[in-house]
C-alpha cells in the first residue's frame, strides 16, 4: 500500500484524489506536526470497507504527551492574557474555515466513521454553529456587578480560565464533540491537549487544522493520537493538567472520575444512555413512527441519545409495531457516501461483535425478534461492519437489552398501559440522558416534562436533535460534573472559574455584616 506523506493541508485539499491511498497523520504539538517519538503508527480504516485505510496515524507514548502538556502549559500565560474578544475573533475564523471545507470534512467523516453523508455534513455544521456561538462569547463572558452593603465599595464576579485542559472525545461525532469542547475551552482562555478517539484520528487532524489556519498561537492547542488506555489515562493523571473534559462510555468515564477525584481535579464526563420514546395512544402515529425510525436507526444507533427503548401504549402497540417493522425494513444499508443509503456500518469489529452478542442475549431472555438480527453482507456491504436494523417486541423493562447500552441498530419495544407506568419504565435504568414523548394531550406533556429523569426531554420529537446553544448532558450514570454546550449554565461554566472581586475605596477598614455604613 502506498503511503502518501502529505502535509495535512495538501492532503485535505483533495482527500479523495486518485492514488492517495492513505494519509500520514502526525501529532500537532507546539505549532508543529510531529511523528510520535517512538516512530510507531496505527491505521484508521473505513468501517464500510475495512480494506480502505484512511490514515496512518502516529501512535504516541507518554513522552509525546509530556511534550504536548509542556507546550500547553507554556502557552497558557500568553493566551490567558489575550483579550477575550481577540480570542473570539480567531475562533470565528476557525468556524469560517470549517464552513469553507464543510463538504470535504463531511465526506471524510463518512469515510472514517461511517455515518451517511447528510449526517456527516450535519456534524460539521454543529461544529460551525458552536464556533460562531463561542466566538461571540468572546465579547460577553459576562459576570455580575452588584451593589455593596457598604459605602465606597464595589464588587463583581468575573470568569477566569481554569488552565490547561485535557480533552478526550469519542468517535461517533468526530468533529462536533471536539468542537463542543475546544471552542468554549479556548474562548475562556484555557490551553488544551486534545486526545481524540483512535478510530477517527484523521477527522481530528482536519478539525485542528481549522484553528491553525485561523491563526491560533502555537502551543495553545495540541493534538496527540494513541490508545486511550495508554496515553488517555496518562493525560488525565498528568501533574501539569488542571481539568479534564471527557465524552465516552460509562466504563471509561467512571474510571477517569476516580482518577480525577483522587487528585482533586475537576472533570466533566458525558457518557452513555438508554434513551426511551414514550408513544401514547393519542399520539400522531405517523409523526411518532418517523421519530422512532430516526431516533433508533439514525447514525446506525450509535448516538449517546439514540432511542433504544420504545414504550408504547397497549391500545396502539400492535398497529405501531407492524408499521414500525414495515418502515424499518425499508431502510437501505450501505456506504454512507451513496445517496440511496439510509444506514451505515458499525464503527469497528469490537462494536459489531458487541451488538451481535446483545441480539443473542435478547433472544435468550425471551424477547421476540420481529425484524433483523443478523449481519448484513450483501454486495458492497460484505466489506464492512453492517448489521440489519433490529427490532425486539414483547420486551420486559428489566431485560438486559432494555437496561444496557448496546450502541447499535437494535431497539426494544415495551408495552405500557398508562403514562405513569411509561414514565416509571423510562426512568427505570441507571442512565438519564435523553427521553421523549409523543402525545397530543397537553397535560401528558407537562407531566412527562416534570417527571422524566433525564438531562434532555423532547416533546413530539425523537430523543436526538439537540441544538448547541442550550446545555447538553445527562444525569444519573449518563453525566458527571458540569454540562457541555450552551453558554451560562453550560459550557462556559465548565471551562471557566468564577473569581469574585471586592474593592474598597473608602480608605478605612469596613467590616461586612458588622458595620452599618
Ligand atoms: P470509550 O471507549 O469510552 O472512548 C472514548 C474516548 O476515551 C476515546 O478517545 C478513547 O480512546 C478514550 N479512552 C478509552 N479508554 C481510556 C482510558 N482508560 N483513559 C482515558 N481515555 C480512554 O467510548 P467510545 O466507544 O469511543 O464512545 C462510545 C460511548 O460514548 C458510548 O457509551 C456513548 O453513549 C458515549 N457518548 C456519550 C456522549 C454524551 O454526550 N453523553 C456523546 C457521544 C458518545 P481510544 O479511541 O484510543 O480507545
Amino acid at each position: 500500500m502506498r503511503v502518501v506523506n502529505l502535509t495535512p493541508k495538501s492532503a485535505f485539499r483533495n482527500p479523495q484524489s486518485r492514488g492517495v491511498e492513505m494519509e500520514k497523520i502526525r501529532n500537532y504539538i507546539n505549532g508543529r506536526w510531529l511523528d510520535a517519538k517512538s516512530g510507531k503508527t496505527f491505521q484508521s480504516t473505513n468501517p464500510a470497507n475495512k480494506n480502505e485505510v484512511i490514515g496512518l496515524i502516529s501512535k504516541s507514548g507518554r513522552d509525546d504527551v509530556d511534550l504536548a502538556v509542556k507546550a500547553a502549559r507554556e502557552a497558557y500565560e500568553g493566551w490567558r492574557l489575550t483579550p477575550a474578544p481577540r480570542r473570539g475573533e480567531i475562533l470565528f475564523r476557525a468556524a469560517e474555515f470549517l464552513l469553507k471545507k464543510k463538504e470535504g470534512l463531511g465526506r471524510l467523516e463518512t469515510r472514517e466513521m461511517g455515518k451517511v453523508l447528510p449526517e456527516g455534513l450535519g456534524d460539521v455544521q454543529e461544529a460551525i454553529d458552536m464556533g460562531y456561538y463561542m466566538a461571540g462569547e468572546g465579547r460577553r463572558l459576562s459576570g455580575e456587578t452588584v451593589p455593596s452593603e457598604l459605602p465606597h465599595k464595589d464588587m463583581k464576579s468575573v470568569r477566569v480560565p481554569v488552565g490547561v485542559f485535557g480533552v478526550i472525545t469519542p468517535w461517533n461525532f468526530p468533529i462536533a464533540i471536539p468542537a463542543w469542547k475546544l471552542f468554549p475551552a479556548l474562548v475562556c482562555g484555557n490551553t488544551v491537549v486534545f486526545k481524540p478517539a483512535s478510530d477517527t484520528s484523521v477527522c481530528a487532524a482536519r478539525f485542528v487544522e481549522a484553528f491553525i489556519e485561523a491563526g491560533l498561537p502555537q502551543g495553545v492547542l495540541n493534538l496527540v493520537f494513541g490508545s486511550g488506555g495508554e496515553i488517555g489515562e496518562y493525560l488525565v493523571s498528568h501533574p501539569e493538567i488542571d481539568a479534564i473534559s471527557f465524552t465516552g462510555s460509562w466504563e471509561t468515564g467512571k474510571r477517569l472520575e476516580a482518577v480525577c477525584g483522587s487528585m482533586h481535579r475537576p472533570i466533566t464526563a458525558e457518557m452513555g444512555g438508554k434513551n426511551s420514546i414514550i408513544i401514547m395512544d393519542d399520539a400522531n402515529l405517523d409523526l411518532a413512527l418517523d421519530g422512532a425510525v430516526w431516533g433508533s436507526f439514525g447514525t446506525t444507533g450509535q448516538r449517546c441519545t439514540a432511542a433504544s427503548r420504545l414504550i408504547v401504549h397497549k391500545k396502539i402497540y400492535r398497529v405501531f409495531i407492524e408499521r414500525f417493522m414495515e418502515a424499518a425494513s425499508r431502510l437501505r444499508l450501505g456506504d454512507g457516501l451513496r445517496k440511496e443509503t439510509d444506514v451505515g456500518p458499525l464503527i469497528n469489529e469490537t462494536q459489531f461483535k458487541k451488538v451481535l452478542e446483545y441480539i443473542e442475549i435478547g433472544m435468550k431472555e425471551g424477547a421476540k425478534l420481529v425484524l433483523g438480527g443478523k449481519p448484513y453482507s450483501k454486495g458492497i456491504c460484505s466489506k464492512g461492519y453492517f448489521i440489519e436494523p433490529t427490532i425486539f417486541g414483547e420486551v420486559k423493562p428489566e431485560m438486559r437489552i432494555a437496561q444496557e447500552e448496546i450502541f447499535g441498530p437494535v431497539v426494544s419495544v415495551i408495552k405500557t398501559d398508562s403514562l405513569e407506568d411509561a414514565i416509571r419504565i423510562a426512568n427505570g435504568t441507571v442512565y438519564g440522558l435523553s427521553s421523549a414523548i409523543y402525545t397530543q394531550d397537553v397535560n401528558n406533556t407537562a407531566i412527562a416534562e416534570r417527571d422524566l429523569e433525564s438531562g434532555i426531554v423532547y416533546i413530539n420529537a425523537p430523543t436526538i436533535g439537540a441544538e448547541i446553544h442550550l446545555p447538553f448532558g445527562g444525569i444519573k450514570q449518563s453525566g458527571y460534573g458540569r454540562k457541555e454546550a450552551g453558554g451560562r449554565g453550560g459550557a462556559l461554566d465548565t471551562f471557566s472559574h468564577w473569581k469574585v472581586i471586592y474593592r474598597d475605596f473608602s480608605g478605612r477598614l469596613q467590616k461586612a455584616q458588622i458595620d452599618k455604613g
